[in-house]
């Protein structure tokens, strides 16, 4: 068994192990200035259609409710940044959905890794999440040192940018926490604000979802989308990812290591008129382990005739 003095040596060894790139810890720790943003980010309706998010709000600001006894979060960080991007003029999919689903590749990491935890260090509890509970990901990866919430929302790491998976483990074994993140790089940077078609990055780093192409392409379910915000898509098809690509931190952003996230051919080969002829028959084999599942077939269809009208 590993002595105590070693568990968070071992844990980040684990994480590196695993292929993920980075790893920082929390303490367990309601999360009390991160209840009132979300709070009012909720109350003026920047959620959109997405209800789910109103749930288990006590859940979300709170760790210890979601694992009892529940000590330290250790936030993994996965790079999903491509090797090889799309042909330009085909409409565009948001690069974390080049490859495979991150749910299952992200999902697996983390079996692993409170398996790898739990034979070494002994019988502790814990519970893995990725965008599949109610948890404030970038939060505590501020909180364990990892980055700075950018203009744009999202964990903007020094040395590697923003493209990156968030994961979490909230467990009951102690572990000594790292220093958080304490200042912010984005300085007078407005880029991406600037650059957001549709105005949904406003003052003070509040997103409103409801505005954003990737909610309009990915979460809405209507089939008809606001015509507000017809013509102003700029050829993208499922998700956005024009404010992290602006960035400028995000010149530091090296290649995935993961195999899982290697492109899918047809998502960088198709053209427009690939996509416009793809059958559902065709889609529902091609992408049955994609992000793009997500939308749907039907949500495919619509996101590519909402650009042409
Ligand atoms: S993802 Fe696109 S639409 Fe959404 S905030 Fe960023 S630039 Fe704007
Ligand atoms: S584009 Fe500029 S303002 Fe926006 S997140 Fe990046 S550094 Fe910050």
């Amino acid at each position: 068994m590993i002595p105590k003095s070693a568990y968070k040596y071992f844990v980040k060894q684990t994480a590196a192990r695993l292929g993920f790139d980075y790893c920082g810890i929390a303490k367990a720790e309601k999360l009390n200035d991160e209840a009132r943003r979300l709070e009012s980010w909720l109350n003026k309706g920047f959620n959109g259609s997405m209800s789910y998010m109103n749930n288990y709000f006590d859940l979300r600001v709170d760790p210890t409710r979601l694992v009892p006894g529940a000590k330290s979060v250790i936030t993994l960080l996965l790079n999903y940044f491509p090797a090889e991007q799309q042909k330009t003029e085909a409409p565009r999919v948001s690069k974390y959905a080049y490859g495979k689903d991150y749910h299952e590749v992200i999902k697996e990491k983390l079996k692993n890794f409170l398996t790898t935890v739990q034979q070494n260090i002994g019988e502790i509890n814990g519970r893995g999440f990725t965008d599949s509970a109610p948890v404030l990901e970038r939060s505590w990866a501020v909180k364990s040192g990892l980055g700075w919430v950018g203009r744009n929302g999202n964990l903007i790491t020094k040395n590697q940018g923003s493209f990156f998976f968030i994961a979490t483990l909230i467990t009951d074994l102690e572990l000594e926490p790292d220093d958080p993140f304490a200042k912010d790089y984005c300085g007078t940077c407005t880029k991406c604000i600037d650059s957001c078609p549709t105005e949904a990055i406003l003052p003070n780093k509040v997103i409103d979802g409801s505005k954003c192409i990737s909610y309009f392409t990915i979460e809405l379910k209507d089939m008809l989308i606001p015509t507000d915000v017809k013509g102003k898509f700029e050829n993208n098809m499922f998700g956005c990812d024009i404010c992290q690509d602006v960035c400028p931190w995000n010149r530091f952003s090296k290649p995935t290591r993961e195999a899982e996230f290697t492109p899918l051919n047809e998502v960088l080969n198709f053209s427009k008129n690939d996509w416009e002829e793809l059958t559902e028959e065709s889609f529902k084999i091609i992408f049955r382990k994609s992000p793009l599942k997500r939308s749907k077939f039907e949500g495919i269809k619509r996101n590519l005739k909402f650009l042409d009208s």
